[in-house]
């Protein structure tokens, strides 16, 4: 989306490890005008497949969810990082390791929010080695749910996420694709 990549060129910075910044209008700071255009195309983009749920994976996911699933006219779910000690419930759980901050954490779904009947969207900022996106793909083969495919506002095509997700036949799409990151510019 034309809109997107303009935004990424204003105001993204490229930070060593190939990380790129998005903090002033994505991840710290949210500019809901672009959230809301953003989560309108990607519920365009997948009208018409069935779904019943948008997935996102706590925090930075959760702003364009909210609008995809506002236009899909469907509930959001909203997958934990840490198990809530309020969660009470039975709970499907899967380990992922975070690109950006070295780490691993225990991805969370109260079993309440998703049963075999239902189709799910995923929805994130980034896909990069796409292990979040596959620890969500693993909840939701947990559930016996159906997925019906990843949406990503940022794909960096030099990794291998989006690799990882179509050769087990997912449908992938991505607002904005980064093909390179090289000496602090921006390639698309
Ligand atoms: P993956 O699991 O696909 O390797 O990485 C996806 C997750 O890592 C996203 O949810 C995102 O939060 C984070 N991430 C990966 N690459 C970047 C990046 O270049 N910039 C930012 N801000 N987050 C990233």
């Amino acid at each position: 989306m034309k809109l997107l990549e303009e935004k990424i060129l204003k105001e993204g910075i490229v930070l060593a490890g190939d990380i790129l910044k998005v903090d002033g209008f994505i991840n710290h700071q949210i500019d809901i005008p672009l959230m809301e255009a953003l989560g309108r195309d990607m519920a365009e983009h997948f009208q018409g497949r069935g779904i019943t749920k948008v997935m996102t994976i706590e925090s930075s996911g959760i702003a364009p969810a909210v609008f995809t699933a506002k236009y899909l006219e469907v509930p959001l779910v909203v997958l934990k990082k840490q198990a809530s000690k309020n969660l009470k419930t039975k709970v499907w759980q899967t380990e992922v390791v975070s690109y950006t901050k070295d780490i691993s954490y225990d991805l969370t779904l109260a079993r309440d929010y998703l049963t075999d009947g239902d189709h799910v969207l995923i929805v994130d900022d980034f896909l990069a080695n796409g292990e979040a996106a596959t620890g969500a793909v693993r909840l939701i083969r947990k559930a016996h749910a159906t997925l019906a495919g990843v949406g990503v506002l940022i794909e960096k095509c030099f990794q291998p996420g989006r690799e990882k997700l179509e050769s087990q036949g997912i449908h992938v799409y991505a607002q904005a694709r980064i093909r390179g990151l090289e000496n602090g510019e921006i390639h698309f």
